[in-house]
């Protein structure tokens, strides 16, 4: 590196959304899964929406293309296979083989593990790494990807996973030595590193980018320690392009001062996920920039401990970066506030040596166009946009920035003014008075209502299980379900049907009912305890509540990448949310009108709406859970007048909108937990309360699950070891718990063996009345072949372990 980098346009992005407008690149991957085309169609669709990417960013007038943030299924998997870093179970076949079977397994071989990505609805691939792993570098995909788009005459600043943030999210390999961590091989991931930026220079590359979001969150000294040594190696290389290390979806507290005494040239601030704190620890770190303090000796360990060594480490300066400044939020769908970020530019400005204006991060969690939604309402059209009306932001700030001179202020005022902008766009949203059902000012009197914040006090749950037992009279172990039932073509083709105005709405409620009766007929037959209606209504979990609450608004092409293939389309939560009438009542009412069994009505909870929707960012979280909690609570009220006599209340995502730091946790789950309870504790003691949560390290956070106070908790069990019920886990859980008995992802029906197996584990820690036998999860994604057989395992098991057989 020469001592004057190459110059950083004045704009760009962190990343684009790739899945395609049209969600091509799903369709293609499924057709080459199915064997309906070759692995040359696949490459080609990729391609295509490679090259449309960056014409489409180049004609927005963006500075900087990035390239590299295509994936064919995603960018940590495909930063394992860059570092050459593939288990040998998975080898054998071409490279193509390989890299599907570690994301979605092939013949008798499990895939990786995968997990979410920070606090994002995005899933990794969570590579392994062992004692043994060898690095043998394969840069093609970012060489041939430059290539690429200097065919269409355009530069490109490759996107990659940075090392530090690839070794902490990656797994020890199975079977290695206790005590071994992935980040234990740093020095040869980084000889794979620098032998890639020796490529790329070589390839004449200005600048590569490298993400270390997993800096956002708390890390220990040793792993300050791990920054220091990646970027003093790779920043000390002569042979290598200019580095840009790109943090987001928080703001790098202790990481900054040790990143900024490294060599890196330039450093990606989120000034949106932090917000005003964001600035301030910029500020603060970065006070003394002026005073030209000697950089001193300090170890990282020392940074984080609060002493003389911190407040120098922390004068470490910025003045010779380049801030690559995170303004236009690339996880929400509004429009970016002009003023305000540009009072935060002009504040980092005064900070650094260079401002170069971009997204928080990258913009895959938006959908790709606005113009793509002309069916959205115009009012709350006019306060959003998706990924290329954030380009167009970044490019409109970037000039502006441009055209405005550096005042003479000091940087705290600055600072102070670009603060007061935040806080000030919080009182008074610009835009509010052109939303219809937003009140601007109002917050809903029931959601300022501290004292009763939980609701109304249940009855204690010892209480309550007695008059449930009267009530329900259920035998021991009573099977269920979690709610859906496989969804057929027929009412998948009917909702479509209903939608474009094709079928009328009498005739698909006729279907709907059908459905639930032929549901509740096998659950019958089948010998299930608390029957289910089976959900056929319902689309998704989170839209279907969406669609019939105001203050949301649905798309119908916004598609979000989930994982691999697999895309969701957030609703909108753009205003107040009021349930104007029933939603599920019906429903239910049928459900139980056709047997004498009990039947238990489904919702989803609070938390888990607001996690999978875009949410309104002019007031606290906090508060627009519990309007939704006020809402789902209307509706168990509902059900249960309706003669209803056990609700479940699904909160799967409870774990998911937990903070990165752990210091913000413990508040947050206090009020995610206070918003279930609201939701659900109008019911009478009679009526039991169910609640479901998966895909979350639900052993992790047991205690906030009992505080839910549900009487029941259905829960994963089957994927991850039966781990909930280990004794230190378990603990005092004092309810009904259900955990899965077998894995629904997987098409496999369970043996009655195996699923005595299961219950026997749950019978050794919990007391025979208060376990449930249920799958793990909703039976929507199987077929009612694999869900029959299923279920007659499920019921003769609970059977034979009553001793009824
Ligand atoms: N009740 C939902 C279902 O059965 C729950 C789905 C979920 O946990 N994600 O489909
Ligand atoms: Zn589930």
């Amino acid at each position: 590196m020469t001592a004057r980098p190459p110059t950083f346009p004045a704009s760009t992005v962190l990343g684009y959304p790739r899945i395609g407008p049209h969600r091509e690149l799903k369709r293609a991957l499924e057709s080459y899964w199915d064997g309906r085309s070759t692995y040359q169609d696949l490459e080609n669709t990729g391609l295509q929406l490679r090259e449309e990417t960056w014409r489409r960013l180049d004609g927005l007038g963006l500075g900087a293309l990035p390239s590299g943030t295509f994936s064919l299924y995603d960018q940590m998997l495909d930063t394992a296979v860059l570092l050459g870093a593939v288990p040998d179970r998975y080898r054998g076949g071409t490279s193509a083989d390989a890299y599907f079977a570690m994301a979605r397994g092939a013949e008798g071989i499990a895939p990786l593990r995968m997990t979410k990505w920070f606090d994002t609805n995005y899933h990794y691939i969570v590579p392994e790494i062992g004692p043994d792993t060898s690095f043998r570098l394969d840069a093609t995909k970012p060489l041939s990807e430059v290539r690429e788009a200097r065919g269409l005459g355009l530069e490109t600043r490759p996107v990659l996973v940075g090392p530090v943030t690839f070794l902490l999210l990656s797994q020890a390999a199975p079977g290695g030595p206790a005590g071994f961590a992935p980040l234990d091989r740093l020095a040869d991931v980084l000889g794979a590193y620098e032998r890639l930026l020796a490529e790329l220079a070589a390839e004449g590359v200005d600048w590569v980018q490298l993400d270390e979001p997993a800096l956002v969150t708390d890390r220990t000294g040793e792993e300050l320690a791990a920054v220091t040594t990646a970027y003093e190696w790779l920043g000390n290389l002569t042979d290598r392009p200019a580095l840009f290390v790109a943090s987001y979806f928080g703001d790098l507290g202790d990481a900054l001062p040790v990143l900024a005494a490294t060599p890196v040239e330039a450093i990606g601030l989120d000034l949106v996920a932090g917000g005003a704190s964001g600035l301030d620890t910029l500020v603060d770190k970065t006070a003394h920039a002026g005073q030209a303090v000697p950089a001193p000796k300090t170890t990282p360990a020392q940074m984080t401990t609060l002493g003389k060594e911190t407040t120098l480490a922390q004068k470490a300066t910025l003045a010779g970066k380049i801030v690559v400044a995170g303004v236009v939020s690339g996880r929400d769908v509004w429009r970016t506030d002009q003023e305000q970020a540009l009072a935060t530019l002009r504040a980092v400005r005064e900070q650094a040596g260079h401002v170069v204006v971009s997204t928080s991060c990258s913009l895959l969690h938006v959908p790709y166009d606005l113009d793509l939604e002309p069916g959205l309402d115009s009012a709350v059209r006019r306060r959003l946009a998706f990924a290329d009306q954030k380009v167009a932001e970044v490019v409109e700030l970037a000039a502006l920035l441009a055209a405005d001179p550096v005042g003479p202020i000091s940087a705290p005022a600055v600072a102070a003014q670009a603060k007061a902008a935040v806080v000030g766009s919080v009182q008074a949203d610009h835009t509010e008075e052109l939303v219809p059902g937003r009140d601007p000012g109002r917050v809903p009197d029931r959601v300022t209502d501290r004292v009763s914040e939980e609701g109304p006090v249940r009855s204690p749950y010892a209480v309550r299980a007695a008059a449930q037992a009267e009530h329900l009279r259920l035998p021991s172990l009573p099977v269920t379900t979690i709610g859906s039932f496989p969804q057929t073509g027929e009412l998948r083709e009917a909702r479509a049907a209903l939608a474009a105005g094709e079928l009328g709405e009498a005739a698909y409620d006729d279907l709907v009912r059908a459905e639930i009766a032929r549901v509740v007929a096998l659950q019958e037959r089948l010998g299930l305890d608390v029957l289910v209606h089976g959900e056929p209504e319902r689309n998704d979990m989170v839209q279907y509540f969406a669609e019939h609450l105001d203050g949301f608004a649905v798309t119908r092409n916004g598609w979000v990448q989930s994982y691999g293939s697999r895309c969701t389309r957030p609703p909108i939560l753009h205003g107040d949310v009021r349930r104007p009438e029933p939603i599920t009542v019906r429903w239910a009412r049928h459900a139980q009108s056709l047997t004498d069994k009990p039947v238990k009505g489904m919702l989803t909870g609070p938390v888990t709406i607001v996690a999978w929707s875009f949410v309104r960012d002019d007031r606290p979280l906090r508060d627009v859970v519990f309007q939704v909690a006020d809402a789902i609570g209307d509706e168990v009220r509902d059900l249960e007048a309706a003669g209803v006599p056990v609700i479940q209340v699904d909160e799967p995502a409870l774990r998911e909108l937990m903070p990165l730091r752990r210091e913000d946790q413990d508040a947050y789950l206090e009020w995610a937990v206070a918003a279930y309870r609201r939701a659900t504790s109008g019911a009478g003691d009679r009526t039991q309360i169910h609640t479901h949560l998966c895909y979350s390290d639900a052993d992790q956070i047991l205690d906030a699950i009992d505080a839910l106070d549900a009487d029941v908790t259905t829960i994963e069990s089957a994927r991850s070891g039966a781990r909930i019920l280990d004794e230190a886990a378990i603990g005092d859980f004092e309810r009904g718990l259900g955990p899965g008995v077998y894995d629904i992802h997987s098409p496999r029906v369970p043996s009655t063996w195996e699923i005595e197996v299961a219950l026997k584990a749950a019978l050794r820690v919990l007391p025979a009345d208060r376990v449930w036998v249920n799958p793990d999860c909703g039976l929507k994604t199987r077929t009612y072949e694999q869900v029959e057989a299923a279920l007659t395992n499920l019921v003769s098991a609970a059977r034979h372990l009553r001793g009824d057989q």
